[in-house]
């Protein structure tokens, strides 16, 4: 992982930022050494401790960054988009990131319940209403 700098959004501070490897404190005959922390998994793989240059958070990577534990966060919603709206989506978008399929749909279609509401058509987009139908109406809406 020598000279490698991963760029990922930072699960801990929330911003973009780049990964150093950790360095791990090894004793050796009396003689302080300091290694980055890696284990080969095998010929093609390999884990590390990355920590973040902003916030010092640490992270699991696994090569370049095809695996992050924590998940990285998905970016914020826009700061132009309502606070209520805003909520409900980030939530899709964090559920969408841990592979939470349902909660995702469940949230998306909230945030659009509340998008669609200054519109003068929420009663249209009532939760009874199925999927499919609410996704026209919010097209014709738009
Ligand atoms: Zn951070």
């Amino acid at each position: 992982m020598a000279g490698m700098r991963i760029s990922v959004f930072c699960p801990h501070c929330h911003r973009h930022t780049s990964l150093e490897p950790a360095r791990v404190e090894v004793q050796h005959r009396n003689e302080t050494f300091f290694v980055e922390a890696v284990w080969k998994e095998s010929c093609e793989s390999k884990w590390w401790i990355g920590v973040c240059n902003f916030c010092g958070g640490p992270l699991l990577v696994r090569n370049a960054a095809t695996t992050v534990y924590p998940h990285p966060l998905p970016q914020p919603t826009d700061k132009n988009v309502p606070d209520h709206i805003c909520r409900d989506l980030d939530e899709a978008k964090q559920c969408f990131a841990v592979s939470a399929w349902r909660a995702a749909a469940v949230m998306a279609r909230r945030a659009m319940l509340l998008r669609s509401a200054p519109n003068g058509v929420r009663t249209a987009f009532s939760l009874r209403v199925p999927w499919r139908v609410v996704v026209d109406r919010a097209a014709v809406a738009a």
